[in-house]
Parts: C-alpha cells; sequence; structure tokens
C-alpha cells in the first residue's frame, strides 16, 4: 500500500505548529512553526494557520496526491462535529470556524479536536501508549491537563470534556486556581506550580543557582534551567519540584483508585526535562493509593515529546 499523509497542526496559546505526518508510520516529514501573536480576527487566525501548514508541506516535499486531510489540536473546548473552536482563554478566541475555511482552501478534509485528546492520540498510536488499552496520558505545563483511554478508545464525556485532572480538588480551602475554584491540583503541581515556589524563596533572599536564569518580575522559568539546577545539586529547586511533584502523586492516587489504569503517562515540557517529577510522583502515588489497584501499574514518560501534538492532529484524518 502506497504511504499516506496528513498534516497534523498543534494550536496553542504561544505557537501555531504544523507538520506533515506519515500516518503508516508516524514519521513527521516537514515542520514549521509561528508564534500565535495577539487574535484580531477570524480571519487572521486561519491565514496565520494556512501559512505555516504551507510552510510545512514545502519543508516535506511530498506528492498532494498523498496527502489526505488536514488536522488541527487547539488548546481549547471544540465542537468536533462543527470544526469550531468554541472557548480557548490562552488564545483568546470564541466559536472560531477553523475546519471549514481550511477544508475549503487545501479541498481536502478537515478534522479538530482539543490539544491534549490529539496528544494522547499520539502517543496511544506511536508514543507510549502502544499495547496498552486502559491508560491516562497527564500533561504538566502551565497547566495540567489528560486523556483517557479505555479499550483502545479515548473516552470523552457527555459534553466532550473528560480527563479535566487539573481541577481534581485536594484542598476545599486551598490555594484559588485558575478556573476560580480553590485547591486544584495545577494550583499545586503545574508547572507554573512549581516556577512560584521557586520566585516565592528566591523572593525570600534564600540562596540557589537558579537566581539569575528567572525573570522575576514575569515569574518566567524554564524547565531546561529547573533541570539543570537539579543536576547542580541545588536544594531549592529540588525542594520546590519534589513538593510538587509530591502533589501529583496524591492526584494520581485518586485516578488509579477510581479508574484502575494500567498505566499511567506523564508527559509535558517539566516532566521530560525532570526526571525527579516522575519519580517523586509515582512513588507518593504507589505509597497512597490501595494495593491491588496499583498492583499492575506503571508511571512512565511520553514518548513524543513536542511532536505529540502534531502527529495526534494528523492522526485525527487517519480513517
Ligand atoms: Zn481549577
Amino acid at each position: 500500500m502506497p504511504d499516506k499523509f496528513a498534516v497534523g497542526v498543534d494550536f496553542g496559546g504561544t505557537k501555531i505548529s504544523a507538520g506533515v505526518v506519515n500516518l503508516e508510520t508516524g514519521r513527521l516529514v516537514g515542520a514549521a512553526k509561528k508564534k500565535t501573536r495577539g487574535v484580531q480576527e477570524e480571519t487572521d487566525v486561519v491565514k496565520r494557520i494556512i501559512s505555516v501548514v504551507d510552510e510545512s508541506l514545502n519543508a516535506a516535499n511530498v506528492d498532494m496526491k498523498k496527502v489526505v486531510g488536514i488536522g488541527v489540536g487547539a488548546a481549547g473546548m471544540v465542537n468536533r462535529q462543527k470544526g469550531i473552536l468554541l472557548a480557548a482563554v490562552n488564545i483568546g478566541a470564541n466559536d472560531l470556524p477553523l475546519t471549514e475555511p481550511l477544508s475549503k482552501y487545501y479541498g481536502m478534509p478537515s478534522k479538530l479536536g482539543n490539544d491534549v485528546e490529539v496528544a494522547t492520540l499520539g502517543e496511544l498510536t506511536f508514543g507510549a501508549g502502544q499495547n496498552c488499552d486502559d491508560f491516562v496520558c497527564i500533561f504538566v505545563g502551565t497547566g495540567i491537563g489528560s486523556g483517557i483511554v479505555r479499550n483502545g478508545k479515548i473516552i470523552r464525556g457527555a459534553t466532550g470534556t473528560a480527563g479535566e485532572i487539573g481541577h481534581m480538588i485536594l484542598f476545599p480551602d486551598g490555594k484559588q486556581c485558575g478556573c476560580g475554584a480553590f485547591g486544584c491540583l495545577e494550583a499545586y503541581a503545574s508547572r507554573t506550580a512549581v516556577a512560584k515556589n521557586i520566585l516565592v524563596d528566591l523572593q525570600r533572599g534564600l540562596d540557589s543557582v537558579i537566581r539569575d536564569k528567572v525573570d522575576m518580575q514575569k515569574g518566567i522559568l524554564r524547565s531546561k534551567a529547573i533541570s539543570q539546577a537539579i543536576l547542580a545539586g541545588d536544594e531549592l529547586v529540588t525542594r520546590a519540584v519534589v513538593d510538587c511533584a509530591q502533589f501529583m502523586g496524591v492526584g494520581l492516587a485518586s485516578v488509579v483508585n477510581f479508574y484502575n489504569p494500567q498505566r499511567i503517562i506523564l508527559g509535558g515540557g517539566l516532566v521530560e526535562a525532570v526526571d525527579l517529577y516522575v519519580e517523586v510522583a509515582q512513588k507518593e502515588a504507589k505509597r497512597r493509593c490501595l494495593k491491588i489497584p496499583s498492583k499492575k501499574l506503571e508511571v512512565v514518560k511520553a514518548e513524543l515529546g513536542d511532536y505529540a501534538g502534531i502527529i495526534g492532529a494528523a492522526l485525527l484524518c487517519a480513517n
């Protein structure tokens, strides 16, 4: 059978990336990216996506007859049937039709999914979820999201929002979360939470090798800087990561008890850069959850890295 390809678009709050993916092998044959920018009008967004897609197609240089569709994974809530991005806080878009203009422009089918859902689909097909029918894929970043796979299929829930694990409540009177509620997991275990803890300690005047790597005004701290500080044996940074990973472990224990997955896959920049986070979260989860559901549990790292979103979005067009 001749190779089939699809374009995958990862549409996030800070950047739009696209890539041409071989649907048989999962191999990425050409990719491009651009900053998202403050989006003003609908046509701007679509134009910007088209320019990134065009660039990736040029880089891939495959026969257009072999390209079967364009899949988009967007950071927000989506209407999959209508191909509309319903609400995306980080992108600043509401009720934005995406698949219709793309399908019209390229003369081929276009599909839309949520970013976490497509990254999970990527891991399921070509990454750490291969040969596993029941798993949960958890992505730790600015927030925490997850995809749930049961019997080899992604569970979407009644309103298509299943997997909002970041808003599992750990402390009813805890820190306020971006969602407005109090004590959510993501307020304690996300990359943002790690960075906040480090910033507070630095402001208190504690010593750390990471002091020069932080933008104290904006509170920006890169995963790579965190990983380097840990490798250098920095106590302050190590403690911040361990604290947050322990909270993640507490959240995972509930997931294990409730859902009894065979595998938990952890992904996202912080997780990929910092092994310690995964080790601590796994240990804490096993320590806290019921014995029987954790018997067969494996906690592993995601395998597709930055490309999970592109590969997964392309896979929306596989059938
Ligand atoms: Zn929340």
